[in-house]
């Protein structure tokens, strides 16, 4: 048993190695990028008399680039205090939770938001749910034309409460479903790009979920739509298992 349990805990411990690895590799690249542009542009700039038209592109360049740096920063950022600093779970009402996100889509009037919720209490910690479903929103928006119908739904199921996104956009081919979920990952680079896209989002979701001992369930098709859910497990019947184990 012992020998097992060790052995399981080296292999868990490898794999934090690699993917802290790919993790750091991914964040240079994302760095160095964008970066050595920055850099090019500003010498430019100091160097030379550039025309008008130039000197603003590359003014606008250094500007547009600097700021989806900042964004990089910030959400990496939240990824790590939410690591740090865990989840304070707290009854809440999924009304809160949706009314919420209900205002916060509402100046966006180019896309059709559909709402549709039981109403139920979960534990969670608000501000992170919070965080995850805008992520989910927005990555759902990026995928869609403009008025594309966003469903977002949230129903009591066996298992816990389920909240689901739901678009009609692009859609991930199936290869790639793995690894959307990757820090940096994004399916088409320049088209997430163009969307201010860091390629976090789903990175700090999977993080927050975590917390709450809940993962990301994805499903798409190409072309078709995507729609990926999450469920919050009961916490009251959990609490009454723990008791009648101890
Ligand atoms: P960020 O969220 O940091 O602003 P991002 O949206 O590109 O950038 P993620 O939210 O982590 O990054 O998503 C990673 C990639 O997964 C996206 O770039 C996109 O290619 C793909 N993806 C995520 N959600 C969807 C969706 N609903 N439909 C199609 N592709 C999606
Ligand atoms: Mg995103």
């Amino acid at each position: 048993h012992m020998s097992e349990a060790l052995e399981k805990t080296i292999g868990q411990l490898e794999e934090e190695v690699v993917a802290r690895e790919e993790f750091v590799g991914a964040f240079a690249h994302e760095l160095k990028t964008p970066l050595t542009s920055i850099i090019g542009y500003a010498d430019m700039l100091r160097s030379r008399k550039l025309d008008e038209e130039k000197s603003f592109r590359s003014a606008n360049y250094i500007y547009t680039e600097g700021k989806r740096l900042e964004t990089m920063s910030l959400r990496l950022l939240d990824i790590m205090v939410t690591k740090k600093e865990g989840a304070r779970l707290q009854k809440v009402s999924t009304e809160t939770l949706f009314e919420y996100l209900r205002n916060m889509f509402l100046p966006r009037e180019d896309m059709d938001f559909q709402f549709r919720y039981e109403e139920a209490v979960v534990t969670v910690d608000a501000g992170l749910i919070q965080t995850v479903l805008v992520n989910l929103i927005d990555n759902a928006c990026k995928a869609s034309e403009p008025g594309g119908t966003i469903e977002i739904r949230g129903r009591q199921e066996e298992r816990g409460y389920r909240f689901i996104v739901k678009d009609y956009g692009i859609g991930i081919p199936g290869e790639e479903l793995q690894k959307i979920t990757k820090a940096f990952y994004m399916v088409d680079k320049s088209r997430a790009r163009s969307r201010n896209g860091a390629g976090l989002g789903l990175a700090l979701c999977t993080e927050i979920l975590s917390l709450h001992d809940s993962v990301l369930e994805i499903e798409s098709t190409q072309g078709k739509g995507t729609r990926i859910s999450f469920v919050l497990q009961n916490r009251d019947k959990e609490a009454e298992h723990e008791e009648i184990d101890d």
